[in-house]
């Protein structure tokens, strides 16, 4: 029987995303068992939304792919009953998105698929590469538009100007601005300061909730969200289990003391690559997480080629999933936080193993 994967690939959707806890697996359970009235579900959530964002509102979709489409639909339509009918047919009103050309990232799709399932179009400002500030100024004073931009990620390309001077330039023009921080989840506080029109996170990464789209930001704009669900947000609403999952991780996370969670994650890392530094030929290091999340990941230096390890790790019973960005280098990248003692015993136990015939 296949086992268990070991993820040490981080938030990554095709391994499931995350382990959710106790609590909210039993919020989950418990709310498919009930009727609930939607509307009132629904209000709760964005009640607990606002008290943990600091936003003005929030509300929930499906996902964050589904939350990059209705939040681009939203610029279109506003609240607007019969324009929200309309999508995605056009409206008349905004139907266009500028990015950043290195922010057309793909996490599973590219991200101007997300935009153009609205109806909208997508305007790629600049070079993969680079994104100056010139060509944003000049591209943001473009009619009926509204700018998306990425947290930088992982999976973001290219030199852009600050995040905090690229929302100004979008304001100096009046286009309203959505800011995708899906996996950002702790960064919730610093980026609603920056002000963006729509934040949107997914529920399912370090929240550790079921699958949902968060969109928090000005009141008027996450209501033009809302309003979707009556158009091409129907088949992306979230679900009464999603909610009930959603409210238990929020609750779970206020009451969390993120300096302490910090330091039990920083110590589990530092005993883990003490091993890992046993490891016949291996350097084990520990590697700030580039966008600023609250704890490192453990990159292990190989005397050998990485990327047959890698391909060793996967086929391994239970199968071990690390990252891959620096096979390249002969690294293998862990993002270790989230897992057992004991799924960090198996996979230093499968490397002595593979590195025997390096
Ligand atoms: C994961 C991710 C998404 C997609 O989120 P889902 O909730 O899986 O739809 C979108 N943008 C970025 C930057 C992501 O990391």
């Amino acid at each position: 029987m296949t086992k268990e994967p070991i993820n040490a690939r981080g938030t990554f959707t095709p391994l499931g995303v995350s382990r959710s806890s106790e609590r909210v697996s039993r919020a989950v359970g418990e709310s498919l068992r009930h009727y609930a009235v939607m509307e009132d579900l629904k209000h709760q959530a964005d009640l607990a939304l606002k008290a943990w964002s600091g936003a003005e509102a929030g509300t929930l979709v499906h996902c964050t792919a589904a939350a990059i489409t209705l939040s681009v639909a939203a610029c279109m339509t506003g609240t607007d009953k019969a324009l929200v009918r309309c999508l995605p047919l056009p409206t008349g009103g905004p139907s266009k998105v500028v990015l950043p050309a290195g922010h057309n990232v793909n996490y599973g799709h590219p991200v101007r698929q997300a935009i153009r399932l609205s109806g909208a179009t997508p305007l790629m400002v600049g070079e993969a590469d680079a994104c100056s500030e010139g060509d944003l100024a000049s591209a943001l004073k473009a009619p009926d538009i509204c700018a998306l931009l990425l947290v930088h990620s992982r999976l973001v390309e290219g030199v852009t100007p600050s995040l905090a001077a690229m929302i100004s330039l979008a304001k100096d023009q009046n286009v309203p601005v959505i800011l995708d921080g899906a996996a950002q989840d702790f960064k919730v506080a610093e980026l609603v300061a920056l002000d963006p029109d729509l934040l949107l996170l997914s529920g399912q990464k370090y929240l550790a909730s079921p699958t949902a789209g968060i969109v928090v930001g000005k009141a008027e704009m996450v209501a033009a969200v809302a309003a979707q669900e009556s158009g091409i947000g129907r088949g992306m609403k979230a679900s009464k289990e999603a909610i009930a999952g959603v409210l238990a991780a929020i609750e779970e996370r206020q009451a969390l003391d993120l300096a302490d969670w910090a330091q039990d994650k920083a110590a589990k890392l530092a005993a883990f690559l003490e091993r890992a530094n046993l490891l016949p030929g291996v350097t084990a290091y520990a590697v700030a997480d580039p966008t600023n999340l609250p704890f490192e990941r453990a990159c292990l230096r190989l005397p050998c080629e990485a990327a047959p390890i890698i391909a060793a790790l996967k086929a391994s019973n239970p199968a071990i999933w690390v990252m891959e960005d620096r096979a390249s280098r002969g690294e293998i990248l862990l993002e270790s936080v989230m897992l057992s003692v004991a799924e960090e015993d198996l996979i230093l136990q499968r490397l002595a193993v593979l590195l025997r015939d390096c």
